[in-house]
């Protein structure tokens, strides 16, 4: 029996280590699919070596992959692995076909309630939330199993032993899955942060040194342009440049507000003079696409930060949120609020909103998909909040509009 079990453990731990080792860096919007995937093919090898126990009853582990599956995957992507269950059990036939078909969509139902609270539970919550429910569903399936069976010696040693694999197996995977998913995180962190330090040390040294040339080429072009001796033609020509010289110059000065450190500016405010000063000056440009910037304030929590670099964060905020309803206009809805000692800015616009791979891009150098993008924005943005030690969080549905949540510590 023994032996049979720890088969049982390596049909549960190989989808595990196929994803350390051949799916990990793929964006999680995917990780999904490949997760239910590699959870249904664990799911058929448990049902097609069961556990056979002494006393003659068996049992195998396709809920561990099942509960992980709906737990980590959501409804609608467990749903797959939901209709390979009974599609198997339908082509292994026997009894309890539709007892089975029974349990299996109460536990998908039960499950998938759970999922979303499951979603936002810390780590080593999830543990133990995962453990409740195999432990749970488990109890749920001998119940039922009890009224067919008489309660005798191996109904009992089924049950300890059902009970055992199972929390045990749970534990074990969540574990693993949890730290797998701790690893990931931290990579990009690390990566991140060592963007910023690659982008801020180079703007530092190049940027200043490409301003000069630029401003003095700029000047005598434009001096170039007053000349009444070129032709209307090379007049365009030098139009186009001095477009392109000012587009240069402000993906520069982007470069620059990165290479200055946080010290120069420092005030101790409640963000009120900040939002509305962004406000007031990006009202004209609001107008221009047709958007409505409303700004309710209530916050009484003061923070020391620096003044231009918090400005600079929010332009860019409020301009990719204009930016975004530039189709049809709308409203951008900026508040701030207070939250168990946090400073909260939520900046909701109803734009064109993002797919959860656009929302994984955000903040990596040069991403827009913007024709007149510099991508250096977003990157700004992350820059500064990270050295608030501030976070943010992003929710956005395609179509419908995106709400930016940055969250100051005080
Ligand atoms: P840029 O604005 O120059 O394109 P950013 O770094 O500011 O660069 O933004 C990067 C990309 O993120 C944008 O091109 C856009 O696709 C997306 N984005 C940012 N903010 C929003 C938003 N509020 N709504 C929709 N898409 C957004
Ligand atoms: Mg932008």
């Amino acid at each position: 029996m023994i032996e049979t079990l720890l088969i049982n453990f390596l049909f549960l731990l190989i989808p595990v280590l196929a994803y350390l080792i051949f799916f990990e860096n793929r964006n999680f919007y995917y990780s999904k699919f490949i997760l239910i995937i590699l959870a249904s093919i664990s799911m058929l090898l448990c049902m097609t070596f069961p556990i056979y126990l002494n006393s003659g009853f068996i049992f195998d582990l396709r809920l561990v992959p099942f509960i992980l599956a709906i737990l980590y995957g959501g409804y609608k992507h467990a749903f797959f692995i939901y209709i390979v269950l009974n599609v198997y059990r339908f082509y292994i036939g026997g009894d309890g076909i539709y007892q089975s078909l029974l349990f299996s969509t109460l536990v998908f139902v039960l499950v998938s309630l759970g999922s979303r609270k499951f979603g936002k539970l810390l780590p080593r919550h999830r543990i133990y939330f995962a453990a409740t429910v195999s432990f749970a569903i488990i109890i749920l399936y001998l119940t039922t199993l009890s009224f067919q069976t008489s309660l005798n010696k191996e109904f009992w040693n089924l049950a300890v032993h059902a009970l055992m694999a199972q929390v045990t197996m749970m534990v074990v995977l969540v574990s693993l899955l949890e730290k797998i998913i701790a690893n990931m995180k931290a990579r990009e962190a690390f990566l991140q942060s060592e963007r910023y330090h690659l982008i801020s040390e180079l703007s530092a040294s190049v940027a200043h040194e490409i301003r000069n040339p630029l401003t003095v080429t700029s000047g005598f072009l434009q001096l170039l342009n007053k000349s009444e001796s070129i032709s209307p033609k090379e007049k365009t020509y030098v139009e186009f440049s001095l477009q392109e010289l000012i587009r240069a110059e402000q993906i520069v000065s982007d470069f620059l507000a990165f290479s200055k450190p946080q010290s120069d500016n420092m005030v101790y405010s409640d963000l009120k003079e900040e939002t509305e000063y962004v406000k007031n000056i990006l009202s004209p440009y609001a107008r221009m696409h047709n958007v409505d910037i409303q700004l309710t304030f209530h916050n009484s929590l003061s923070k020391k930060f620096d003044r231009s670099q918090m400005q600079q964060c929010l332009i860019n905020l409020y301009k990719n949120g204009i930016e975004a309803m530039k189709a049809k206009g709308g409203v951008l809805s900026i508040e701030v609020l207070e939250d168990k000692g946090n400073i909260l800015i939520k900046i909701k616009d109803t734009g064109n909103g993002m797919t959860p791979e656009e929302i994984s891009n955000l903040g990596k150098p040069y991403y827009s998909t913007k024709i007149e993008g510099t991508g250096l924005g977003m990157l700004m943005v992350h820059s500064i909040i990270h050295k608030l030690k501030a976070q943010i969080k992003v929710e956005s549905e395609k179509g419908k509009g995106t709400t930016f949540t940055i969250t100051i510590p005080v």
